[in-house]
């Protein structure tokens, strides 16, 4: 059996090639950038005007004049005007090209404007040279990178991409993943079980939660027999660049899996890990490339292994980090076998501190108590008693935890 930081480091040492597609904007949101976005002008494209008001030039303001003859009205979206003589003004408002010979836009609140004998503007104020003018090119330059590939695409970065006319953006594709769930107690979730049977329900669990990635996972159930495990993973392996199993990775004897993945020539990293949830955790990689995540069949087992292990191993795939709460025990925990306990916990945000607490539940099998917490806190082998106020590492599984959390 290997610690939770060797496991860990062995499956970190591993990685996959991820290809690009091309994904209309629309749908790009929470994608991994596949190209570098290009400012395709200057930003801004003109000298554009920041206020309602008039636009004037300062040198005639230096000179002593409080009064201009309004010549013209800008609006923005037409080309820019343009005055032609001293103590010249045009009305211009916010998004217009600043008319040509002017320099300064006077906001119309400190502008008094009459029409007698000609419409002429007097400003009651003192201006600054070039305000309520954002200058052409100030924020970036046509030609630089806005946006890195590699980057995470939130709203800001769709905004750049429409700015610069991409209606489609090349971004990272999923890998092609394969959730097989192995059991002979297991029947569709659309079919009533018989007393001694139940529903499969870890791998909608962990598809919905690879939805993250936009993993659209392919599902399979193997039954607990040597020879069709065997041909089965044979031919996932051929086709997938991941296999998430669930099931049949413990001692019992119709437990197959490892032993069909070593008939595979699967490589196996390791098999067993020192912690609670999910000892039986099995990985391994093909020569293919095919990576194998075998998870224990213990509902809160393979779902706590997925949370700190491959979760994890996702985001340093997409060059992201994984959020990782550091929160305070709110009630003590005992436990004592020589392992990592993954407690399950529920989280409080208060006053500026991340609580956390301990929501028990009746062991790995116990899925119903996922529900009522939020993730798991990872409590040391070396010691058996947690007090509350200590601060341990807690790998959430809601989104909102991950994502809107200011302690990230
Ligand atoms: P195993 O790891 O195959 O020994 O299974 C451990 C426990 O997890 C057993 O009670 C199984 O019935 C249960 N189990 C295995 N696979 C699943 C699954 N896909 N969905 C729900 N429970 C499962
Ligand atoms: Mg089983």
């Amino acid at each position: 059996m290997i610690t939770v930081e060797e496991a860990e480091k062995l499956i970190n040492s591993h990685s996959l090639e991820l290809d690009v597609e091309i994904v209309p904007l629309a749908v790009a949101n929470n994608r991994v950038l596949g190209e570098n976005l290009y400012a395709d002008r200057d930003f801004p494209p003109f000298h554009r005007v920041t206020m309602d008001g008039i636009a004037i030039r300062f040198e005639d303001w230096q000179a002593g004049a409080k009064n201009f003859q309004i010549v013209g009205t800008q609006a923005a979206g037409s080309p820019a005007l343009g005055i032609d003589g001293s103590n010249q003004a045009i009305e211009v408002m916010t998004g217009a090209d600043l008319p040509g010979g002017t320099d300064t836009v006077i906001p119309y609140e400190v502008v008094s404007i009459s029409e007698d004998p000609v419409k002429t503007a007097s400003i009651d104020t003192t201006p600054s040279h070039g305000q309520n003018v954002h200058i052409k090119g100030s924020d970036r330059e046509s030609n630089s990178v806005i946006v890195r590939q590699g980057s995470l695409i939130g709203s800001p970065e769709i905004g750049i991409a429409a700015t610069v006319g991409k209606s489609a953006l090349k971004v990272v594709k999923p890998p092609e993943v394969a959730i097989i769930s192995t059991g002979d107690e297991l029947v569709p979730i659309d079919q009533k079980p018989l007393p001694h049977q139940i529903r499969s329900s870890n791998a909608a669990t962990i598809s919905s939660a690879l939805g993250e990635w936009n993993v659209e996972a392919d599902l399979y159930h193997i039954v607990d027999d040597l020879n069709g495990t065997t041909s089965e993973l044979r031919r996932l392996i051929d086709e997938y660049q991941i296999l998430i199993l669930s099931g049949g990775v413990s001692r019992g004897k119709f437990d197959y899996v490892p032993q069909a993945l070593e008939e595979l020539k699967v490589n196996k990293h390791f098999h067993r890990i020192r912690q609670r949830h999910g000892k039986p955790f099995w990985f391994g990689s093909h020569s293919s490339g095919t990576l194998i995540f075998a998870f224990p069949g213990n509902p809160v087992s393979s779902f706590m292994c997925f949370n700190r292990y491959l979760k994890p191993w996702m985001h340093r795939l997409y060059g992201l980090d994984t959020p990782v709460l550091n929160a305070k025990l709110t009630d003590d925990i005992h436990f004592n076998p020589d392992l990592t306990y993954f407690a399950q916990v529920k989280i409080d945000f208060r006053d500026g501190t991340i609580y956390a607490k301990p929501v028990e539940g009746h062991g790995s099998g116990d899925l119903a108590n996922l529900v009522d917490a939020d993730g798991f806190m990872e409590l040391p082998s070396a010691r058996n008693h947690f007090v509350k106020d200590e601060v341990y590492p807690v790998y959430p599984y809601r989104c909102d935890l991950c994502s809107d959390s200011k302690a990230l």
